[in-house]
């Protein structure tokens, strides 16, 4: 049997005492700690280097917001205050999680298709910024806020006619359940603006998961010109743009990391010539698994091994239940192997290939085809890496009744 390639382990994770180690730590004495396996592990240092890069690479104009939906966990949401600039929310359940947090409303924009009436007070309630997907939407919350006697603070999520090229969700361009179509955002604008709404600008969101730095400087460069397209239109001040993010992370074999320097070369040329209608206008970008997703690593258990017409199969007390997309079930069409390692034999020679699956009655329960790893055991620990974004949030928890996984930032 030829093994099959895994994707790139990423750089910055240690060895200790021959484990995978963080933070001077090996993965056995983490474990413990925790009380067990199955346990996301998240690094607090990973993550503020991430961010320090990011703040040394972008013009210092740019702001960086959260997207919380990669990674709620709280104590990473609280370690995030004084990190970024903002915190974007999708749910009314995430408004309640940064609320917990103690973050101020004002840093905090809420966007989503389907947001609901009860959702839509909370927020105005709370005076968050609604990033305004439609003009049902926009009654609705205008609606809402003359009841409560508040002035809402409403963004326009504006469907852009174009797209971030290469990425992993097409979230623009062409029919979208995403924002008000770019021809209609002017109008809608100013209708919010004469109902006596608090105008808060725009948010352009083009695509999630782009490697490619030029494909992400051309979306940058179409969202700026549109803005100030819109701007011109609306014809008062764009007190703020959302420029959306993109910035991916490499997950498979051949993923190559985004140059971030680049992005941010170009960035800096276009905001040093930005138009007069963004002249004054605040800038972010919003960003989660390129914050978080590299920082974050599941650990499994090998419960059982064995062999099944020739090939060895490492059964873990894991799975798609936690790791749903390193099982290839979230948005991929053909199945590549996540970077994975067997992490309490993390400097071992890899002598042997096998198929690491989950513990979940389903063949589609696999965290590992065909990798070449070391002679791995019952009681090894399994790390599958890029676990800090989409993981635990976007996993099936309850499916078969496992229960979730343990999670710890350290
Ligand atoms: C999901 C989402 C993000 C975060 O995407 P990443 O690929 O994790 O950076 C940012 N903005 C919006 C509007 C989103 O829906």
């Amino acid at each position: 049997m030829k093994a099959k390639p895994i994707g790139p382990i990423p750089d910055d994770w240690e060895t200790v005492d021959g484990e995978l180690g963080v933070a001077g730590r090996s993965v056995s004495d983490l474990v413990a700690e925790a009380g067990g396996t199955p346990l996301f592990v998240y690094s607090r240092e990973l993550i503020d280097r991430r961010i320090a890069a990011l703040r040394a690479a972008l013009p210092q104009r740019i702001g960086l917001n959260y997207a919380v939906k990669a990674n709620p966990f709280a104590p990473v949401i609280a370690h995030m205050i004084p990190l970024v600039d903002g915190f974007d929310i999708a749910s009314a359940g995430e408004l309640e999680m940064v609320r917990d947090a103690g973050i101020d409303p004002a840093r905090v924009s809420f966007a989503g298709p389907g947001k609901r009436d009860d959702g839509l007070e909370a927020a105005i309630a709370a005076g968050v910024t609604l990033n305004c997907e439609s003009e049902g939407e926009a009654q609705r919350t205008l609606t809402i806020a003359q009841r409560i006697g508040r002035t809402p603070r409403v963004a326009i999520r504006v469907n852009p006619d174009f797209e971030l090229r290469g990425s992993g969700m097409k979230m623009g361009g062409g029919a979208k359940p995403f924002g008000v179509d770019a021809e209609r955002a002017s109008a809608l604008a100013r209708l919010l603006i004469d109902q006596g709404a608090e105008w808060r600008g725009l948010h352009i969101f083009t695509g999630s998961q782009a490697l490619s730095a030029d494909a992400i400087i051309e979306a940058q460069g179409n969202v700026l010109d549109l803005a100030a397209h819109l701007a011109r239109e609306i014809g008062v001040p764009l007190p703020k743009l959302n420029m959306g993010g993109g910035f991916g992370i490499p997950y498979f074999p051949g993923d190559e990391p985004l140059d971030l320097a680049a992005v941010g070369r170009a960035l800096q040329e276009r905001v040093a010539d930005l138009p007069s209608e963004l002249a004054d206008t605040e800038l972010c970008l919003e960003l989660g698994r390129y914050l978080v997703g590299e920082a974050g690593v599941y650990l499994c258990r090998i419960v059982d091994r064995k062999v099944s017409h020739g090939t060895t199969y490492l059964v873990t007390d894991g799975g798609l239940h936690h790791q749903l997309a390193a099982s290839g079930n979230f948005g991929t069409v053909v199945r590549r192997n996540y970077p994975v390692a067997i992490a309490s034999r993390f400097d071992a020679e890899p002598i042997e290939i096998a198929n690491v699956v989950g513990c979940l009655c389903t063949p589609l329960d696999r965290l590992a085809d065909q990798a070449l790893l070391p002679r791995a055991e019952v009681g090894d620990i399994v790390a599958v890496f890029c676990a800090g974004a989409y993981g635990a949030t976007a996993s099936p928890a309850a499916f078969l009744g496992h229960g979730p996984a343990r999670e710890m930032l350290i």
